[in-house]
């Protein structure tokens, strides 16, 4: 079996290689390294988003706005890179993308997810939801 340490290099697409094979289901070591990984940020060439009925190619500087956002160039979509990893069903395809990049940002399931990674290979997971239910109700005051 294809080990998640071989998805490495130029043309590696983490992103898709995780959708499929489930971060929760990696190993503790392979986690870790999956964590060390830079967010992949492919230059999603083919991706166009229409916007006031024109289309416009996708911006790299969205990953600048976004620290978590990533992409699958084989899927051709965007991602949460902390969504990915953490929450059930938490990613998505990001069709108005500023609109919903924003409203993700917000979003219980983000917050959780962005906790999570944080403290990943840091400390336990109680401490963890605890601090993302701190972090999450900080938000929303
Ligand atoms: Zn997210």
């Amino acid at each position: 079996m294809e080990s998640v340490r071989q998805i490495t290099g130029e043309n590696a697409d983490l992103v898709s290689y995780l959708l499929s094979h489930k971060f929760s289901g990696l190993s503790y070591n392979d986690k870790i390294f999956v964590k060390q990984q830079p967010i992949p940020r492919p230059p999603m060439n083919n991706l166009v988003q229409i916007k006031s009925g024109h289309n416009r190619a996708f911006s790299k500087t969205l990953y600048d706005k976004h620290i978590w956002l990533t992409g699958s160039e084989s899927r051709n979509k965007l991602f949460c890179w902390y969504c990915v990893l953490f929450a059930e069903a938490g990613y998505d395809n990001f069709k108005e993308v500023h609109r919903v990049l924003i409203k993700h940002e917000m979003s219980k399931d983000h917050t959780y997810s962005s906790v999570k990674f944080k403290v990943f290979g840091k400390q336990n997971i109680v401490n963890a939801l605890d601090s993302a239910r701190r972090e999450f109700i900080k938000k929303h005051n």
